[in-house]
């Protein structure tokens, strides 16, 4: 019969003149806890210990852990350097082995300090303890978990285009092909003359003042974009404006620079436009900047020129910086035309962020850019902390790079997209109409990008927590959104919808979201 664990146990702790007791008092003295009740069992054969409980006994007696679980190897060892008083002392004694005999150890254990029970805890840094980013968060895990069990499911959390047969232009994967042997080291930090000229022609076009070649930054994303400029432009305390609901990054990465994100209201009943009066009441001495997000992610609104004036006019009284992210420029529909903020404010000093993810459906190759504009005096200081963490990321992804010069000014497939008849433009009608049908749903239009933010009659459904809403959508109709908490928004009544599916399945899964609600009741 070979010999059980708890038999093992019981011979070392004989030979060694261990009772229980002993034991417990040797863990509690390395700060480790081992119950009573628990050793018991394992001393009766009742259970046999998880591999660190396991671990720990074996360090207390002085024992190769191997040999303590399963009876592998011999049973002498060194003395552990952690073995407490009374059980250092026993060590002197040699352990009887009963299924093998004890010899010497031809590889001397290693010290305890290298065993799991006793490493270190790494968590993560206090800086990320309020930085949230749901867009990935826990509804999406638990749709991978769905997923990784064989479950199909439509996954509306995330605007990339890829997966939903948009492909990218023909012309740029041969222009990236043709290049990328010229693309393999370093670039300029700031990015390939060429990239830059080509992007410094589109700001001309957009009517930025005052933009010269070193005012241009191409990034991995306009995500890295965002991230470098929240941590040149933000101290510990300082505040900055972002709409609410916002894109998260925009918080997420304020809120990692020590500052202070102050959300203002955009107004659903006024087309998600921003809330000026709300705007001004949140400004305070510590104000910096204000962020906007035009056309807008979550609620697809495009800013008029009467109220990107307003928003001026507002950051002037206040000498705030303007940060305008503008990914979307080219997805906007219904005969509206996208302004640039900045075209409207050569006297203030403004940021402005685009890229070539969404309106070139090639999120996967990372290139986004920044173009610093208008008053470039007042902001002097600022321009060598974004070129020195510019100089530290050392640049963007070249061969992506490589592509937009092509991408800017070659044929642009979107403008297909977005006219009635184009996929994005459809698929918007779809979705619109489909969700204002569901009795207890409503939804404000959108005029761009290609998301939409429809509200829930919270009281018809008891709805307070819109997390849970959204799990549990997901595991009745396996229909993946994001919640509106997952955009900083304060109420649990609106989430989520990326209308990029084709328009059968999403008439489809509209009519899940209605039969769902049917009966749905959260409390
Ligand atoms: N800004 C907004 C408003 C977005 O919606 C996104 C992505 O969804 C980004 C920035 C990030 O884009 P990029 O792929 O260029 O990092």
């Amino acid at each position: 019969m070979p010999e059980t664990f708890a038999q093992r146990l019981r011979n070392v702790m004989d030979d060694r003149g261990f009772k229980q007791v002993d034991l417990i008092n040797a863990a509690a003295a390395r700060g480790e806890k081992l119950g009573k009740s628990q050793l018991s069992q394992y001393v009766s054969g009742k259970t046999v210990p998880r591999p660190a409980a396991a671990e720990l006994l074996a360090s207390l007696l002085g024992v190769p852990a191997p040999w303590l679980a399963d009876g592998d190897g011999p049973a002498a060892s060194t003395p552990t350097a952690s073995a407490s008083a009374p059980i250092a002392t026993a060590l002197a004694r040699p352990v009887r082995a009963t299924a093998r005999p004890a010899t010497a150890s031809p590889s001397p254990i290693k010290p305890a300090t290298v065993r799991s029970d006793h490493m270190r805890q790494f968590k993560k840094s206090s800086k990320l303890d309020n930085v949230l980013y749901d867009v990935r968060g826990p509804v999406v895990d638990e749709a991978a978990r769905m997923e990784a069990e064989g479950q199909r499911i439509l996954k509306l959390n995330i605007g990339n285009p890829a997966p939903f047969g948009f492909r990218t232009p023909d012309e740029v994967v041969q222009d990236m092909r043709q290049q990328l042997t010229e693309c393999e080291g370093y670039s300029d930090s700031r990015g390939l003359f060429s990239a830059r000229k080509a992007i410094m022609q589109y700001s001309q076009i957009l009517g930025l003042p005052n933009v010269t070649m070193e005012d241009i930054y191409t990034g991995n994303g306009v995500s890295e974009l965002i991230n470098l400029c929240m941590q040149a432009i933000l101290d510990n305390g300082d505040e900055i404006l972002i709409p609410a609901p916002d894109y998260p990054l925009w918080t997420a990465c304020a809120t990692l620079a020590g500052g202070t994100p102050v959300h203002y209201i955009c107004d659903e009943q006024a087309e998600w436009n921003p809330d000026i009066a709300d705007i001004r009441a949140k400004i305070t001495p510590r104000t910096k900047a204000i962020v906007i997000i035009n056309p807008n992610n979550p609620t697809g609104a495009v800013y008029s020129r009467e109220v990107l004036a307003e928003i001026v006019e507002v950051a002037r009284e206040h000498q705030l910086m303007i940060l305008s992210d503008e990914i979307y420029d080219r997805l906007v529909m219904d005969g509206l035309t996208h302004t640039s903020i900045a075209s409207m404010a050569p006297d203030l000093f403004c940021i402005t962020f685009s890229g070539l993810s969404k309106s070139h459906m090639i999120a996967g190759y990372r290139i986004g850019w920044m173009i610093l504009s208008g008053n470039k005096r007042c902001a002097r200081d600022l321009i060598l902390g974004i070129n020195m963490l510019s100089n530290m990321r050392l640049c963007s992804n070249v061969p992506a790079q490589s592509i937009v010069q092509t991408a800017l000014w070659g044929h642009q497939s979107v403008r297909d997209y977005i006219v009635p008849g184009g996929r994005v433009f459809e698929q918007r009608e779809c979705v619109y109409e489909g969700l204002n049908a569901i009795d207890g749903i409503s939804a404000a239009k959108p005029h761009g990008a290609f998301y939409i933010f429809p509200k829930i009659d919270v009281k018809k459904f008891g709805i307070t927590d819109d997390e849970q809403f959204a799990l549990d959508l997901l595991h009745d109709k396996h229909v993946l959104i994001v919640p509106g908490k997952g955009f900083n928004w304060p109420h649990p009544d609106h989430f989520r919808v990326v209308y990029l599916p084709r328009r059968r399945v999403l008439r489809e899964c509209m009519e899940d979201i209605a039969e769902f609600l049917e009966t749905y009741r959260q409390n």
